[in-house]
């Protein structure tokens, strides 16, 4: 087994701008690949800065993990619970670096099977839930082109947190006034900031809101739940299936991502946490290519709500594969293992 990485640039058709920060066009992803008795596997490592990575990071410690990886995976590639474990005991959290890793892990087992990974996993493709498309921040105007090249998707996921989202949520609804609207603060508000904010949230029809106040302030998010009537969903809360069990009470549901989670199987061990304290699912991304996408998708039949557009958000996608139809609809379809090849 070896394991080889490139560094490929990442261009998004607008600006993608969130609360807490104005990103630039370019972004770059790391692809990595396993290579066992011929047979290649295939990952993303979606480095996110705020969670404390970048590519340059992801490739300088990519060789340690090739190394941890090669001597745990030893003459069985299927072992994946021990191969993750002894990747994930070679390093700190890093987990677009782990990620990549899992999901290399899972393409070549899939490969060698002659399946893709939701059947290894025994997924009907037919639950998953239709994705949102994300509006990032920008002017108004620009917004309103964003809208109006989204007018296929039935879902829009809203980014909120500046004193024009009130301008921004009426623009929308006048664009588009049948779509379901979700709304992600991205930790933008305080608790009273949420509460105050939410009646006009509802105002407009929005769904649920994502992650209103920071991280670490779930006395917070106890409180905008509590004093709200939307339901309220924590995403940069929740990394891990650890995470879970702080969130019980504090919020109805909790978003995964394979760029916090570090694995593919830790994804699942969040659906069945959250699961069994009856909170919802939800599914989101990074801007990431379709390589990155393709293994989140194959964890879309156990959710609730898919958020997948990160591919849908680029210029220039270097893959083809599972991804979200032009509706927002979920393509698994049946290619073994993540089912991506080069666009
Ligand atoms: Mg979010």
């Amino acid at each position: 087994m070896k394991l080889t990485f490139e560094t490929l640039d990442l261009r998004t058709r607008h600006a993608f701008n969130i609360a807490r920060q104005v990103d630039p066009p370019t972004r770059q992803t790391v692809w990595v690949r396993i290579e066992d008795d011929g047979i290649e596997g295939w990952g993303e490592a979606p480095a996110t800065p705020f969670y404390g990575e970048t590519a340059a990071t992801v490739s300088a410690i990519l060789p340690r993990l090739g190394d941890a990886l090669v001597r745990a995976a030893g003459e069985d590639p299927f072992a994946l619970e021990r191969i993750e474990a002894a990747v994930a005991q070679s390093i700190g959290y890093n987990p677009a670096a782990r990620v990549a890793i899992s999901a290399a892990l899972h393409d070549l087992v899939g490969k060698k099977l002659g399946i893709p990974v939701w059947k290894l996993w025994g997924l009907d493709p037919a639950a998953a839930p239709k994705s949102s498309f994300t509006i990032g921040i920008d002017t108004l105007e620009v917004m309103r082109e964003k809208v109006r090249e989204a007018a296929a998707y039935e879902i829009l996921k809203i980014k909120v947190g500046t004193p024009r989202d009130r301008e921004v949520l009426r623009m929308i609804r006048d664009e588009a006034p049948g779509k379901t609207l979700r709304v992600d603060a991205n930790t933008a508000w305080t608790a009273k900031e949420a509460i105050r904010q939410i009646p006009m949230l509802e105002e407009f029809g929005v769904e649920f809101v994502e992650q209103p106040v920071a991280p670490d302030d779930l006395e917070g998010l106890q409180r905008v739940r509590r004093e709200s009537s939307l339901p309220v969903i924590a995403d940069e809360s929740c990394k891990t299936a650890g995470d879970v069990a702080k969130l019980v009470g504090v919020v109805d549901g909790v978003n995964i991502k394979l760029a916090k989670c570090a694995s593919l199987r830790e994804a699942i061990r969040i659906v069945h946490a959250a699961r069994a304290h009856h909170m919802s699912v939800m599914i989101g991304c990074m801007i990431e290519s379709t390589l990155g996408i393709a293994a989140a998708a194959q964890v879309t039949p156990l959710v609730d709500y898919v958020d997948l557009d990160g591919a849908a958000l680029l210029a220039n996608d270097p893959f083809t594969g599972p991804g979200i139809e032009p509706d927002g609809a979920m393509r698994l379809g049946d290619a073994p293992g993540l089912g991506v090849s080069p666009a």
